[in-house]
């Protein structure tokens, strides 16, 4: 029985409707496992420049920080794309909350449900039964943070952006992979360059040293082109994957597309401690929003995460996951992911099966 303070930011788009839903799951977990989950809601994005003329105003900072974890829907959308980029929803608001928050590491399941799997682009004897890959992310270092701009050079003007790492900031997340491999596969691959980058080298040295602590999990380094070939070739080699920030934009985004449905996959970006923001990988989907046609499962998904992560509520996420195993099994789909011999819901219809199938 514990009591839980949780900023929620629904965003822009299909953002409300989602989230909306997210909350209904956790309040049915608050009531089956006695948890009171106190939702402080504030404006995020395109809603909040509207309203404040920022993305992100101090209220909402605020009130992330003075909470155990963050609930995120997605925020942008064409109405605020002419804004400086310190103005527009998705840097003004997304990189800030990152940073502000230093929430250094951005973990991203690409999960293919059994019942889903012929969504998936990749053949069905390549992918098996199930498909389960965590990439876990470097979100606060590397390139997009590194000194940058523009010089004269051999062939005159030229503009450059450093990859740079410390050994803390390796170390710290690559931790954090084996801790997660240690819950799941025991399995981790670790992707750089380091045939030529001394960036990378210095990653895959940090790595096999981290490695030493964790002696049950087996390690092996790929580099980046060849992950890449290897996430299509053969994706079930992979458990957890651990890579830089410009890598694991790649190849989490490469992942997710193996599962082949946008709508389910959610994903955590932690701090240091148990602090974390969990949102769904999707964006604000302008061309559905209002519709009541959106998939809430990615949503749902992340509050367990949230769960596992920053409450240790390990036996309430799994509640979640399974519920929505079940919902899927029992045929029903929103329209992105139904076919046929489906029966297609809508997004709130879908938030009250899975309520449904947790108090089951
Ligand atoms: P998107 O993810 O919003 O949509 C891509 C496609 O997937 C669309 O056809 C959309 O209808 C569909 N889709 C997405 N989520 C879905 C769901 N839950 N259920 C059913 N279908 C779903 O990406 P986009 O269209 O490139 O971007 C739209 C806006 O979102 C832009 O302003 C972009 O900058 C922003 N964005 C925000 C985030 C974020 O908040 N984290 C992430 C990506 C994009």
């Amino acid at each position: 029985m514990g009591t839980y303070k949780i900023a929620v930011l629904k965003g822009d788009g299909i953002g409300p409707e989602v989230v909306t839903e997210a909350m209904e799951v956790l309040k049915c977990i608050g009531n089956k496992y006695h948890h009171t989950f106190l939702f402080d809601e504030k404006l995020v994005g395109g809603c909040a420049y509207d309203a404040y003329g920022t993305p992100l105003p101090d209220e909402t900072l605020n009130a992330c920080k003075n909470s155990d974890s963050v609930l995120l829907g997605a925020v942008g959308g064409a109405k605020w794309d002419h804004l400086p980029s310190s103005l527009r929803p998705e840097t003004g608001a997304l990189l800030k909350l990152r940073s502000s928050l230093g929430l250094y590491a951005n973990l991203r399941p690409a999960i293919i449900h059994k019942a889903l799997k012929d969504a998936s682009p990749i053949r069905s004897e390549i992918i098996g039964d199930h498909l389960d890959i965590l990439v876990v992310r470097e979100l606060t270092g590397g390139i997009y943070f590194g000194e940058k701009g523009y010089r004269e050079g051999r062939y005159g003007k030229e503009a450059y952006d450093v990859e740079a790492y410390s050994e803390y900031e390796i170390k710290r997340i690559v931790i954090q992979a084996f801790e997660a491999a240690m819950k799941r596969n025991k399995h981790v691959s670790s992707i750089d360059k380091a045939n030529v980058l001394e960036s990378s080298k210095l990653w895959r040295k940090i790595v096999t040293e981290v490695a030493e602590n964790y002696p049950e999990v087996t390690l092996d380094h790929m580099y980046v082109d060849n992950a890449a070939m290897q996430l299509i070739r053969d994706p079930k080699h992979f458990d957890v994957i651990v890579t830089s920030n410009i890598f694991g934009d790649i190849i989490s985004d490469e992942a997710s597309q193996i599962t082949g449905s946008i709508g389910m996959l959610p994903s955590a970006s932690l701090a240091q401690d148990a602090f974390g923001m969990y949102e769904p990988i999707h964006g604000s989907a302008p061309d559905i929003a209002g519709k009541n046609i959106a998939n809430p499962i990615a949503t749902i998904l992340s509050t367990a995460m949230m769960l596992k992560f920053s409450f240790g509520l390990m036996q309430e996420a799994q509640t979640i996951e399974d519920a929505v195993t079940k919902v899927l099994d029992a045929g029903y789909r929103t329209p992105d992911i139904y076919h046929e011999e489906t029966t297609k819901v809508g997004t709130k219809e879908m938030g009250k099966l899975i309520v449904e199938a947790i108090l089951k």
